[in-house]
């Protein structure tokens, strides 16, 4: 069961660990886009669009598990599904071709989703904020440069992977007692579920375009721990 609202206010700082693509920032739609363009220009007289998009997500969770997060895994997922339904290798054409659908994704100026930079700010002035991303970490951090937040967090984490025991590590390391921890973003997958799972509050705030590999149904909280989903992210100042 997910809180509308919780009983405030709470005791004392709080330590808050936030996601960064698709709660910070757009993310997910430039992929969308490129997606779009790739499927164009796969233009596959056999598969329907859809189905092309389906074995995309299979090619990109076998990527993922081999070469992990990040534009360059992106990029040969493109490449492998490409030759897979087309039959054949690639050309040094359709590579540049394919590629280039990657590079406009890290071409792309941060697109700060709404009032974040203030609603950061102010967080930060009462709370410990630690930004908790997964993906490659020159992209990750670059992208977090990019956006001038940086300032507002204590510490960075670019996680590998988010799941139960990168929750358990990372608040072990910083010290985070789980009852004023929460974890942040719009991810079931990787925020919500796993860091329940690992004992840490949690808030959902879902994205419209939120990456279907990362769609999975919130499990409920356990008996101690808190629940609650937001509309959006300037949302937080009303509850911390
Ligand atoms: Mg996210």
């Amino acid at each position: 069961m997910i809180s509308a609202s919780l009983s405030f206010p709470l005791p004392g700082a709080q330590t808050l660990l936030i996601d960064a693509d698709d709660t910070l920032w757009e993310n997910n739609i430039y992929f969308e886009r490129a997606i779009a363009g790739f499927i164009s220009y796969l233009d596959h007289r056999v598969h329907t669009a859809k189905e092309v998009r389906e074995h995309l997500n299979r090619v990109e969770a076998a990527t993922i598990l081999s070469h992990g997060y990040g534009l360059q895994s992106f990029s040969r997922s493109l490449i492998v599904c490409f030759e897979e339904l087309s039959g054949a290798p690639v050309t040094p054409d359709n590579c540049r071709r394919i590629e280039s659908f990657a590079q406009a994704i890290a071409d792309q100026e941060i697109e700060l989703l709404p009032k974040v930079a203030s609603t950061l700010a102010e967080l930060s002035t009462r709370h410990r904020l630690i930004l908790v991303t997964k993906g490659n970490y020159e992209e990750q951090t670059g992208k977090l440069r990019r956006s001038n937040l940086e300032p507002h967090f204590s510490a960075v984490e670019v996680l590998p992977e988010k799941h139960h025991d990168a929750y358990l590590s990372l608040a072990a390391h910083h010290g985070c007692e789980a009852r004023t921890t929460w974890m942040i973003g719009n991810s079931p997958k990787s925020d919500i579920n796993p860091a329940l799972r690992a004992g840490l509050n949690a808030i959902f705030i879902p994205h419209d375009f939120t990456w279907i590999l990362e769609h999975e149904a919130i499990a409920p909280a356990p008996d101690g721990q808190r629940l609650l989903e937001l509309a959006a992210f300037a949302d937080l100042g009303l509850h911390f």
